[in-house]
C-alpha cells in the first residue's frame, strides 16, 4: 500500500461540480488516506440573490447537479456533505469537526471569491490546518501566457497566439498531450461520509423555488454537459458558419456547464485540438477553440486589472460619458429588459433570456449595442441585468463583453462601429425564425417586413393581423438620430484621447 502524506483531507467543490478530471479531487485522493468531499450553499452570494425573489435557474440547476455528484460519489464509496450556510465559516468549521489536515478545492479568480479563499485559509492555519488551491476552471491562467516584454496581454490576437504557442503551436496545431487529465479514481474506501449521511438542504429550506429546467431545455450534472458535449460534437465542423445564426443550432450550449464544472474545459479543448491535429472539422475546431481562449483571456485581464469588476472602464477615458438618466432612461431600460423596445431581434433575444436564462453570442453583441449605443444607457446598466438573468452568468466574460460593446474594454469595437439593428436582423435572422420563436405576434410578418415592421405598408400589418401600438410596440428610438447623439456623446473620450497623446 502506497504511504500517503494526509490522514483525511476534505474537498471543498465550488464551480467544479463533477468528479472527473477535477485537479483538486486528484490531488487530495493522490496525498491523503481519507476524503471527504462538501459544498457549501453560500449564504454570503445566496442572501443578495433572494432579493430578486425566490426563482433562480442557476441555483435550481446547481442543486440538481450536486445530486448527481452526491450520487456518483455515492457509487464510489463516498458522498457530498452539503451545508447551506457562510462558506467562509463553515469550511473551517467542518474541517475541524472532520478532523482533517488539509483542505483543497480549484481556483477562483472573482475578486470576492479571492477575498472569502483568504478567509478560509487563514481560519484554517490558525486551525494548525493547510488550504490548498489548484488551477482547474482555465486553460491558461494568471501569469502563464505574457507577452516577450513579460507584460500582461490586453489585446486578444497576440494572446491567442502566445497561448496556442504555450501548447506547442509553433510547430503546428496545438497537442493535446500538455493538457494534463486528473485522474480521480480512489481506492477502495478512500472516498469518505460522515455516518449518518448528511441531508441536503432542499431548495426550499434555502428560500428557492423549485424550477422546471426541463421544460426550457436544461439538463443538469455531468450527464447534461455530457449529452450537449456529444451532440456538439456531430457538428463541430460546422461551427463557424453555423454560430452567428441565432435560429440555427450552431454552439454548443455548454457555457452553463463550464460556469459550474460539471464539464471539463481540459476534455472540451482536447477534443477540439484533437480535432484540429487530425483534419476532421478542423477549421469549426479552431473557431470553437478560439472562443475557449477568449474565456481564459477574459479571467486574465479580471486577474490583472480586477478594477473592473468595480465598476471601472478598462479604459479610464471612457469614464467621462456622460449616460443618459433620470425617469425616460429608466423607462426605456425597463422596456430594453422587458424585450419592449419595437425592435424585433432586440425583443426577441431579451425574451430568449428573460424566459430561459441563456441567450445566443450575436445576440449579446445585438442587445448590448443597442442598449448603450441606440438608448445612451450606461454599459453597467446592462452588464448587471444580464448578471442576474444569465445562467452562464461569469463576472470576467459578462464584464468583457459589456466592455466590447461599450467601446471601454481592453479590445473592445471602436466607439464608431454601431451596430445597426435592423440590417444584423436582416442578415442574421434573414426569415425572421429567431423572432417568430420569442414573439409570435409578429409570426404572419414576412421575412422583408419583420425586422422593422413600423416600416411596413399598413395593409401588411393589417393582413399579419398586426396593430401596432398595441400587439407590439412602436420603436422607442430613431436608429439614425441615435447613432448621431451616440457620436457626440462619445466625443468626449475623442477629446480625452487627443489630450492625452498631445
Ligand atoms: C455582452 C456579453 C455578455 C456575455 N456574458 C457572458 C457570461 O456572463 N458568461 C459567459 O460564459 N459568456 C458570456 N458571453 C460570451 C458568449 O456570449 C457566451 O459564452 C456564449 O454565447 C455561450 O454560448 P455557448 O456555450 O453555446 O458558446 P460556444 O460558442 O459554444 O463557445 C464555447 C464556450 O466558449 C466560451 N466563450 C464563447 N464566447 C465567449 C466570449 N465572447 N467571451 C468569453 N468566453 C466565451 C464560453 O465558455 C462558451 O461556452 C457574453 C458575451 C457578450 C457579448
Amino acid at each position: 500500500m502506497t504511504t500517503k502524506k494526509y490522514e483525511r483531507a476534505l474537498v471543498w467543490f465550488r464551480r467544479d461540480l463533477r468528479n472527473f478530471d477535477h485537479a483538486a479531487l486528484h490531488h487530495a485522493l493522490a496525498s491523503s488516506r481519507r476524503v471527504y468531499c462538501a459544498f457549501i450553499f453560500d449564504k454570503d452570494i445566496l442572501d443578495p440573490l433572494l432579493a430578486w425573489g425566490p426563482q433562480d435557474r442557476r441555483i435550481a440547476f446547481i442543486h440538481a447537479s450536486l445530486i448527481e455528484l452526491n450520487a456518483e460519489l455515492g457509487r464510489e464509496g463516498g458522498g457530498l456533505i452539503v451545508r447551506h450556510a457562510r462558506a467562509a465559516e463553515a469550511i473551517p468549521h467542518m474541517a475541524a469537526e472532520l478532523e482533517v489536515d488539509a483542505v483543497f478545492c480549484n481556483h477562483d479568480y472573482e475578486p470576492a471569491a479571492i477575498a472569502r479563499d483568504r478567509e478560509v485559509a487563514l481560519a484554517l492555519e490558525r486551525q494548525g490546518r493547510r488550504l490548498f488551491s489548484f488551477k482547474d476552471q482555465v486553460l491558461r491562467e494568471k501569469d502563464e501566457v505574457l507577452s516577450l516584454s513579460a507584460k500582461p496581454f490586453s489585446v486578444f490576437t497576440p494572446y491567442k497566439n502566445a497561448w496556442l504557442k504555450s501548447f506547442g503551436a509553433a510547430s503546428g496545431e496545438p497537442d493535446s498531450s500538455l493538457l494534463p487529465h486528473y485522474d480521480c479514481t480512489p481506492a477502495a474506501g478512500q472516498l469518505a461520509l460522515p455516518a449518518p449521511a448528511p441531508a441536503m438542504p432542499s431548495l426550499q429550506q434555502m428560500g428557492f423555488d423549485e424550477c422546471d429546467l426541463q421544460s426550457i431545455n436544461i439538463r443538469t450534472g455531468m450527464s447534461g454537459g455530457q449529452a450537449l458535449l456529444d451532440d456538439f460534437l456531430t457538428r463541430i465542423g460546422r461551427y463557424r458558419t453555423a454560430r452567428e445564426f441565432p435560429a440555427v443550432k450552431g454552439p454548443s450550449y455548454l457555457s452553463v456547464h463550464l460556469r459550474f464544472g460539471t464539464v471539463s474545459v481540459r476534455a472540451l479543448a482536447r477534443h477540439a485540438m484533437d480535432a484540429m491535429r487530425s483534419g476532421t472539422g478542423a477549421d469549426g475546431a479552431a473557431g470553437w477553440l478560439s472562443e475557449l481562449v477568449w474565456r481564459d483571456f477574459y479571467f486574465m485581464i479580471l486577474h490583472h486589472h480586477p478594477r473592473v469588476a468595480e465598476g471601472e472602464a478598462f479604459k479610464p477615458e471612457y469614464d467621462r460619458i456622460g449616460w443618459e438618466e433620470g425617469e425616460h432612461a429608466d423607462e426605456i431600460f425597463a422596456a430594453w429588459c422587458e424585450g419592449r423596445t419595437g425592435y424585433p431581434l432586440v425583443d426577441a433575444a431579451m425574451m430568449q433570456l428573460n424566459r430561459t436564462g441563456f441567450m445566443h453570442n450575436r445576440l449579446r453583441m445585438v442587445t448590448a449595442c443597442f442598449l448603450i449605443k441606440d438608448l445612451g444607457i450606461d454599459w453597467r446598466r446592462g452588464e448587471a441585468y444580464f448578471a442576474r438573468m444569465l445562467n452562464d452568468f461569469d463576472l470576467s466574460a459578462n464584464n468583457g463583453g459589456w466592455q466590447w460593446a461599450s467601446s471601454s474594454g481592453c479590445d473592445a469595437q471602436p466607439y464608431f462601429r454601431i451596430f445597426n439593428p435592423i440590417t444584423q436582423s436582416e442578415k442574421f435572422d434573414p426569415e425572421g425564425k429567431f423572432i417568430k420563436r420569442y414573439l409570435p405576434q409578429l409570426a404572419k410578418l414576412d421575412g422583408k417586413h419583420i425586422h422593422a415592421p413600423w416600416l411596413a405598408p399598413a395593409m401588411t400589418l393589417e393582413m399579419a393581423g398586426l396593430r401596432l401600438g398595441s400587439d407590439y410596440p412602436r420603436p422607442v428610438v430613431a436608429h439614425d438620430e441615435a447613432r448621431k447623439r451616440t457620436l457626440e456623446r462619445y466625443e468626449v473620450v475623442k477629446k480625452t484621447t487627443i489630450v492625452q497623446s498631445g
